[in-house]
C-alpha cells in the first residue's frame, strides 16, 4: 500500500478544502471523479477529458475483469497505458456491481452470473485485489458487501461484520507497493452499525475510507441523515469519498458533512440525451426553444464546448443524431462539475463556505428540476403561475430573448 501525503488546507465546521499527493498528480479537494467504466469517459477522448480540468478519474474493476480480462489490461502496460491517460485513476472494487444482481453471497465471496453472457463468476477480497493490482490504478479499493435499501436489521449486522473480515482479507491481499488503498463503511440506515463499521475499518487502517451502500435509490434527506452519523466517526487526516453520488445538491451537503471526493455517471450518462448543468439550473438543451439559442450552454463556463459552439448548434446536433452531439455535452458536463467543485474548495478557503451552500439550494432545490429557460435565476421561474418546470413544458414564450449571442 502507498501511503498518499494529505492535508487539510482549510475547513469551515465539517466541510474541508483538502490535498492529496498522488505520484501521478496532486488532487485538490472537493474533488468530483468522472467515470470511464469500460476504461473510457463514454464519448470524451483522453485529449478532451484532460482539458475538462478533470483530476482523476474511476474505471471498473467487475467490468474490465469480464472484457477485456484483467491479464491483458497487465499486458498492455497497465490501465494508464491501455487507456492513454496520465491521470490519476481509481479502481472500485466490484462489490457495487455485483450487489444489484442475482447472487450467493457466504463467508468466502459473492457468487454470481456475468450480465452479458450469464457465465457464473466469482468475486472475493483476494481475487479483487488481483484484479485491481493487475489494472494497476493509483488507489484500489477492498471489497466489501452493499446491502440493498430496505435490507433487515439482522442481515445488515452480519454483513458489516462480514465486510469488516473482508477488508482485512483485502488487506492482506495487497501487496503492489506504489497502489493505495481504500476501506470503505458499511451500515446500512442504522447509526449505531455505521459507528461500528466505521470504528471497525479505521481500525484495520487503510490510506483513505469512503462512505458505501449509499446512492441505492434512499433520496437525498436519507444519504444527509447517513452522513451526519457516519462521518464523525471517520479518520479526519485522511481522505473521505462518498461512493456514487454526484448532483449538485447532494455534493453540497455531503461536503458540509466532511466528504471530500465523489464519482458519479450522471454527468456523461445524462449528457448523451442533451441534460447539461449549469450555474442557472439544469437544462435540456433538445428542448426547441434552444433552436435559435446561439449563447453557449452556460456564459460562465471556460469548457471546449461553452468556448466553441451555440446552444442552437448542440440542439442541431441532437436533432440529427451526431455523435459529436455526445461528446460536446460530456465535455461540459464534466468541465462544469470540476469548476462548481473547485468554486465550491475556494468558498470553503475563504470563509463563504455557507452562502455557496445557500446559493446551491436555490438553483438546485431538491428534485432537481430542469430550468425551462436555462438561465435567470430560478426564482424568477417560480413567480410564472406554476409554470411548467418539466422540461416537457412549452419553450418558446417567455424564453430568454435578451441574451446577447456570445461573439468571439
Ligand atoms: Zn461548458
Amino acid at each position: 500500500m502507498r501511503h498518499i501525503p494529505f492535508t487539510v488546507d482549510g475547513h469551515q465546521g465539517m466541510a474541508r478544502a483538502t490535498t492529496l499527493e498522488l505520484e501521478r498528480g496532486t488532487i485538490q479537494t472537493p474533488v468530483f471523479m468522472p467515470v470511464g467504466t469500460q476504461a473510457a469517459v463514454r464519448s470524451v477522448t483522453p485529449l478532451h477529458l484532460h482539458g475538462t480540468g478533470a483530476q482523476i478519474i474511476l474505471a471498473n474493476t467487475y467490468h474490465l475483469s469480464q472484457r477485456p480480462g484483467e491479464d491483458l489490461v497487465e499486458k498492455a502496460g497497465g490501465l494508464h497505458k491501455f487507456m492513454g491517460t496520465h491521470l490519476p485513476i481509481l479502481t472500485d472494487s466490484g462489490g457495487f456491481q455485483v450487489f444489484s444482481l442475482d447472487k450467493t453471497v457466504d463467508e468466502d465471496g459473492v457468487t454470481f452470473q456475468y450480465e452479458v453472457d450469464g457465465e457464473k463468476t466469482f468475486l472475493s477480497p483476494e481475487r479483487s485485489m488481483d484484479i485491481q493490482q493487475k489494472l494497476g490504478a493509483d488507489i484500489a479499493m477492498v471489497f466489501d458487501e452493499c446491502i440493498a435499501f430496505g435490507t433487515e436489521r439482522k442481515y445488515a449486522e452480519a454483513s458489516v461484520a462480514r465486510t469488516t473480515r473482508w477488508e482485512k482479507r483485502s488487506k492482506e491481499a495487497h501487496t503492489r507497493p506504489d497502489q493505495s488503498l481504500f476501506g470503505i463503511v458499511q451500515g446500512g440506515f442504522w447509526p449505531d452499525l455505521r459507528k461500528r463499521s466505521a470504528e471497525e475499518i479505521a481500525e484495520i487502517g487503510f490510506d483513505g475510507y469512503a462512505v458505501g451502500g449509499l446512492s441505492v435509490g434512499e433520496g437525498h434527506q436519507k444519504m444527509c441523515d447517513v452522513l451526519d452519523v457516519t462521518t464523525e466517526h471517520m479518520p479526519w487526516d485522511s481522505p473521505r469519498y462518498l461512493m456514487g453520488v454526484g448532483r449538485p445538491l447532494d455534493l453540497v451537503e455531503a461536503v458540509a458533512r466532511g466528504i471530500d471526493m465523489f464519482d458519479c455517471v450522471i454527468q456523461t450518462r445524462h449528457a448523451r440525451s442533451g441534460v447539461m448543468w449549469t450555474w442557472h439550473g439544469r437544462m435540456r438543451v433538445t428542448d426547441k426553444r434552444y433552436r435559435k439559442d446561439f449563447r453557449p450552454i452556460d456564459d460562465k463556463c471556460t469548457c471546449y464546448t461553452c468556448t466553441n459552439f451555440s446552444r442552437a448548434y448542440l440542439h442541431h446536433l441532437f436533432k440529427v443524431g451526431e455523435i459529436m452531439a455526445a461528446t460536446l455535452a460530456s465535455v461540459h458536463n464534466i468541465a462544469w462539475f470540476q469548476q462548481y467543485m473547485a468554486a465550491m474548495r475556494m468558498s470553503i478557503l475563504d470563509g463563504s463556505f455557507e452562502s455557496f451552500r445557500k446559493n446551491v439550494h436555490e438553483i438546485y432545490p431538491e428534485g432537481e428540476p430542469a430550468n425551462p429557460e436555462g438561465s435567470g435565476k430560478p426564482k424568477s421561474r417560480a413567480g410564472k403561475g406554476g409554470a411548467k418546470r418539466s422540461r416537457g413544458g412549452r419553450g418558446g414564450r417567455g424564453g430568454p430573448k435578451g441574451g446577447k449571442p456570445r461573439q468571439r
